[in-house]
This record gives C-alpha cells, sequence and structure tokens, in this order.
C-alpha cells in the first residue's frame, strides 16, 4: 500500500470509527493492522486497553516505557495487571541509565530541562521500539488536554511514521471509571490520592480540587507534554 492508499484507507476508518465504541475499532485494527502495539502507561485509560485487547487479541504486544523513575505504584500496578492476565508488559528502556544521564548532563536533570529527560528517557526509546510496528494503540482522549483536542480516532502519526489509533478519543473521564468499576479492572492506587495523571515521580504531584486533571504534571514548567504525542 503506498502513503496515498495508507492516507485514504486512514481518513475513511476515521470517518468510519467515529461514533463507534472503542471495542469495535480495536477488533478492526489489530485485524487490518496485525503488527500492532498498545503503548501502556499504566494509567486509568491504559488499563481499560489492556483489559479490551486481552478480550480481542491477547497476543498483541503491549509495551511501556520504563524511565527508571515511576512510582513504586506504577510498577505495582504492572506486576498486578501481568499476574491477573498472564501476560508479559514489553520493557522499553532509555540508552542511559540513570547514573549515565547524571555524569553527561548533569544531577537530576528533570529538574534542569524535563524536555533533554524526556526526550532521553521517553521519546527517544519510543521512536525505537516504534520501528519495529506497522501501528499503535494509544490512550489519550481528547478532553485530556487541548494539545490533545482534535485528535482523531485513527490517525497517520507523522513524527513516528506509522499508523495511530486512539480508540478512547471520545470518551471521558467518567466513562473510563465506570468502564473500570464495571469491569473491576486493576488500576494504579494513586488515582485515589489525587493523582488523575500518572507519570515519572519526580515529575507529578496530586492535584489540588478544582485544579485541571494534567495540573500535576510538570508543576512549574510551561511543558505539558512528554513529546509522545503531537
Ligand atoms: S517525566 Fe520527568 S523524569 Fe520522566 S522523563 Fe520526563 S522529565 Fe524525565
Amino acid at each position: 500500500m503506498n502513503l496515498f492508499e495508507k492516507e485514504e484507507l486512514i481518513r475513511q476508518a476515521a470517518e468510519d470509527f467515529e461514533f463507534q465504541g472503542p471495542e469495535v475499532l480495536l477488533s478492526w485494527a489489530v485485524e487490518r493492522f496485525p503488527n500492532i502495539t498498545l503503548a501502556c502507561s499504566f494509567g486509568a485509560e491504559d488499563v481499560v486497553l489492556v483489559d479490551m485487547l486481552q478480550k480481542i487479541s491477547p497476543k498483541t504486544d503491549i509495551f511501556y516505557l520504563d524511565t527508571n523513575v515511576h512510582f513504586q505504584e506504577t510498577y505495582e500496578t504492572r506486576d498486578r495487571l501481568q499476574q491477573h492476565y498472564g501476560v508479559e508488559f514489553v520493557q522499553v528502556l532509555p540508552k542511559l541509565t540513570l547514573e549515565e544521564q547524571a555524569q553527561q548532563f548533569g544531577e537530576e536533570l528533570w529538574k534542569n530541562a524535563p524536555n533533554q529527560c524526556c526526550n532521553i528517557r521517553k521519546v527517544d526509546p519510543l521512536t525505537d521500539i516504534l520501528k519495529n510496528y506497522d501501528a499503535w494503540i494509544t490512550g489519550i482522549r481528547r478532553d485530556q488536554a487541548p494539545t490533545r483536542a482534535n485528535s482523531k480516532k485513527v490517525e497517520y502519526d507523522v513524527k513516528f511514521g506509522l499508523v495511530k489509533f486512539n480508540p478512547l478519543a471520545g470518551w471521558t473521564s467518567e466513562d473510563v471509571w465506570n468502564y473500570i468499576r464495571s469491569n473491576n479492572i486493576i488500576y494504579n492506587p494513586l488515582h485515589d490520592r489525587n493523582y488523575p495523571s500518572i507519570g515519572c515521580e519526580h515529575c507529578t504531584r496530586p492535584v489540588a480540587v478544582g485544579e485541571d486533571p494534567r495540573a500535576g504534571r510538570w508543576a512549574g514548567f510551561e511543558k505539558t507534554e512528554c513529546g509522545l504525542h503531537k
């Protein structure tokens, strides 16, 4: 399939699936793009997708970007999910250890240059892993942030050069939690402690009542995204 045909397929699929549920889109995605993977950060949206994928296509690869600085609760959520579903998530590590990063760029890079830290620990590893696939699935939702408001359910990811599926793009946070509760899904306990959005431990704080759900990410910086999503 040339790029023009692929773009047409994506445009048509985005239109066809706009008002379909996430499971319908996921089923089509894994059939049409068998070489597909799910990116999982173990946040609320991603555990929903893990659950759906286990029911639809349990052999589909699921990976996580291990920055080495996730919360202990996040690693424990990973372990509980793996045990529950009998799967092993693919661990994607940065090229530099934390010690090597500190030697080359200084201690606590996340405090001084979070974009550079995110590039080393998230964006570069993501770029490498996605080269192995034709499509990826993410848990982004349009109402999470203005930067995500125009996300389509199916789009061509120009940055990484593959098809991108966002099956929960049209869901609200309430939809996510309704699914989690009605299916009794394992989730990160930090969500019960005022962490609606969970990233690395050094760059995530709980939010106060009435604050934007992503206000706890990179607090004190202009930064609102890791660089994984355009
Ligand atoms: S979220 Fe923070 S610690 Fe994690 S990679 Fe980005 S800057 Fe580094």
